[in-house]
């Protein structure tokens, strides 16, 4: 009787030995049913074993799921990686790297009947040949308004080919074809210059020769366009996406024809990263720099960094693409470790980079937040027919109600937050928690009947232009309008049809987009993440206003960039007003050097939650003492989080950092092994974040 090792699905940082129920000849990376504790666990066989160390008479039998092929060694290797780095239990990196399916040990309906053989199956599904990638379901690319016009364009393209690279181009797509082996490239281009069509290049050359290509986003939903652009490009070649949009089969089957061979490329989201893919031979990430790729609950993984581990170990060329790289990237492509490749310029020779220009708001008097400048260059616009953007990185109405008698001020009574007023649906409601709740008619604590409310969201700013421009035809973009891919299609499908003279949004409206008659984004209330607390923030910003003033001026029109600041003069600002990036980053880098800051840290948090936070605190201080002595790793001491109470569970952090990495991976390995030891209150949960984002 076979007797196997199991990574089970279990909080535990160790696996499992187990007999099988049933003999049988290749048994690793096999899914398998065990017993665990009162029910059964899902586990992947990591191998057999000679012998266990679990005592003959305790080993219990595991069942192996029938009709699913063996993982390959090599994602078990990828996920045995993640378990290492992040220090998460190996049997929880692997059900979370499959599909929610077969995590549930089910396979997707067609692939059941036994009579097929694997990929018999799969091609009864149609799998290899009929589905294409759709942003929510199975919408083929020529079905929808992009689809037509995408392919329209592309068949061109494709056939004698209407698009000549550019020399910038040329130079990229052929660096990229020439790498042998393992090399990480940086194509560093400004918005609108082509840095898909070096994807798209890239991924055909590679695809010439018979390799299966990763091609990984930050949000899919928010680009349908992408994807009709990748299908409409490979009409013959199989396309899957995979992100959580996608319904729970179709996710299973694209995963399974990844590994075994069936599709061509994967285009998905960070969990996508996990696709078993025999013949990988590219691996592409998109906007690297996106926040996104970085799981914030759970495997707390980056997408970006496992994706170049993975090219590592399969020896092949990653592509990391930005307009305004993470510095850390940036830091590595200035060192050598990584290789430039630069578009500089856009694509479409008419097509400019935008003027970007400040409007100081200390000398004037802003109508609800609004400066004349910024007014007269919307009314313009109005008058020439073209759309306005307005960005406001803030959704609802004001971010609190408040009573100027007595002071009392909206708050989330399970959150250390205030409840943030909606009046398109006159709501109070919580944006960490969700709680919601009516807007009161009078103060609760005073009665007084004047509520007022501070600050501005998108919604007010809406109002506020409609008062403004009442021949105008506003839409509203964020969250709360688009807040279902069926809103969201419909919003971006009026505006592509120019119903929208003025588009008021959050960052949803920043990425990918390309509106033809939009000329101006007028940027509003953008300065508070100066001076945020967050070393990250001012990344963050850059990167969005680079982003969000990058979707204006893509076509033949010029494009103009107005951002209301009190501080015109703050580099963030001249930087953005020159394009020059590499001066922002280089600023940037220097601080954070004389900070100590990454990517010249290396860093890991302890995080403790518990209904007091007397508890989390204890839990951190108990750790701390119990941390092995470790000469190049620093230790801080721990705190309450920012955001210290959410969802009525107090929060509190311990930092650890390092020059070295291997220093503070030795050290987290020791110190992770003491910590599952610890015994702690059944109500405390803790979990430690690797190279973490969030402070
Ligand atoms: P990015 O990904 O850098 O934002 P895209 O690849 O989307 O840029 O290209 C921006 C626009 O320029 C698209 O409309 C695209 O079709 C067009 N484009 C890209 N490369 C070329 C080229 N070599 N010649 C003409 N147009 C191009
Ligand atoms: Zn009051
Ligand atoms: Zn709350």
């Amino acid at each position: 009787m076979n007797l196997v090792r199991i990574a089970l699905d279990v909080p535990l940082p160790r696996s499992f030995d187990y007999r099988l129920t049933a003999p049988a000849a290749a048994t690793t990376g096999r899914l398998a049913w065990a017993p665990f504790g009162s029910g059964n666990k899902i586990g992947v066989v990591l191998g057999e074993v000679e012998r266990s160390d679990q005592p003959a008479e305790k080993l219990k039998s595991a069942e192996l799921i029938d009709g699913l092929p063996a993982l390959p060694a090599d994602w078990i290797e990828l996920c045995r990686f993640c378990a290492r780095y992040y220090h998460h239990p190996l049997g929880q990196v692997m059900a979370f790297a499959l599909p929610p399916l077969l995590r549930k040990g089910k396979l997707p309906r067609a692939l059941k009947p036994k009579v097929f053989g694997f990929a018999e199956s799969l091609a009864s599904l149609g799998t290899a040949t009929t589905w294409r990638p759709a942003p929510f379901g199975r919408v083929g690319a020529g079905e929808t308004a992009e689809g037509r016009r995408a392919s329209n364009m592309e068949t061109v393209e494709t056939a004698p080919s209407s698009n000549v690279a550019t020399a910038d181009q040329s130079a990229a797509i052929a660096a990229i074809g020439n790498a042998s082996g393992f090399r990480t490239f940086l194509l560093h281009g400004v918005t609108g210059s082509g840095k898909t069509e070096v994807y798209l290049r890239a991924i055909a050359a590679v695809l010439a020769r018979g390799g299966q290509a990763l091609m990984l986003v930050p949000e899919i939903a928010l680009t349908p366009q992408l994807e009709s652009r990748v299908s409409a490009r490979f009409p013959r070649k199989n396309v899957v996406s995979a992100h959580s949009g996608v319904a729970d089969a179709a996710r299973a089957r694209a995963f399974l024809s990844a590994l075994d061979g069936s599709a061509d490329i994967v285009l998905g989201t960070r969990l996508s990263v996990f696709m078993p893919l025999p013949r990988l031979a590219l691996i592409v990430v998109d906007e690297e720099h996106d926040a996104s790729f970085k799981q914030q609950d759970g495997l707390r993984y980056s997408a970006r960094d496992v994706a170049i581990y993975r090219a590592h170990q399969r020896g092949i060329p990653i592509v990391l693409g930005s307009a305004t790289p993470s510095l850390e990237t940036f830091h590595h492509a200035e060192s050598g470790r990584y290789t430039k490749l630069e578009l500089p310029e856009r694509a479409v020779a008419a097509a400019e980079l935008p003027s970007v220009a400040t409007v100081d708001t200390r000398k004037q008097k802003l109508q609800d937040g609004l400066s004349a400048e910024l007014i007269a260059a919307v009314g313009e616009r109005l008058r020439r027919g073209e759309q306005s953007l307005l960005f406001l990185n803030r959704r609802g109405y004001a971010p609190v109600l408040a009573c100027p008698a007595c002071g009392w001020i909206s708050h989330c009574r399970r959150c250390a937050a205030n409840l943030v007023l909606h009046l398109a649906d006159r709501r109070l409601r919580c944006h960490h928690c969700g709680l919601e709740m009516a807007i009161p008619h009078a103060c609760p604590d005073c009665g007084n009947l004047d509520l007022q409310p501070f600050g501005r969201g998108t919604q007010r700013l809406e109002e506020r232009l409609a008062a403004l421009f009442p021949e105008a035809r506003i839409l509203r973009i964020d969250r709360d309008s688009a807040d279902s891919p069926k809103k969201w299609q419909a919003l971006l499908a009026a505006i592509h049809a120019g119903e929208a003279d003025i588009l008021v949004g959050t960052q949803m409206l920043a990425k990918g987009h390309d509106f033809p008659k939009l000329t101006l984004v007028g940027v509003v209330g953008a300065d508070a993440a100066l001076f945020a607390a967050d070393f990250r923030a001012p990344e963050r910003l850059f990167a969005q206003l680079m982003q969000v003033g990058g979707r204006s001026g893509r076509h033949d029109l010029p494009g103009e960039v107005l951002i209301q600041t009190e501080y015109p003069d703050h580099p963030l600002y001249r930087a953005l007003r020159d394009h020059d990036y590499a001066a922002f980053a280089q600023a940037q880098l220097a601080e954070r050097e004389v900070a100590g800051f990454p990517p010249f840290t290396f860093q890991a948090m302890l995080r403790a939650e518990a209904p007091e936070l007397k508890q989390a605190l204890d839990f951190l201080h108990a750790a701390v003492e119990r941390a092995p002595a470790f000469a190049e790793v620093l230790r801080y001491d721990p705190v309450p989080m920012r955001l210290a109470r959410l969802k009525n569970r107090e929060r509190a952090q311990l930092l650890v950092e390092s020059r070295s990495r291997p220093a503070l991976q030795g050290f987290l390995t020791a110190w992770m092994e003491t910590l599952y030891g610890l015994r702690t209150p059944r109500e405390l949960r803790w979990h430690l974040d690797v190279d973490p984002l969030e402070f």
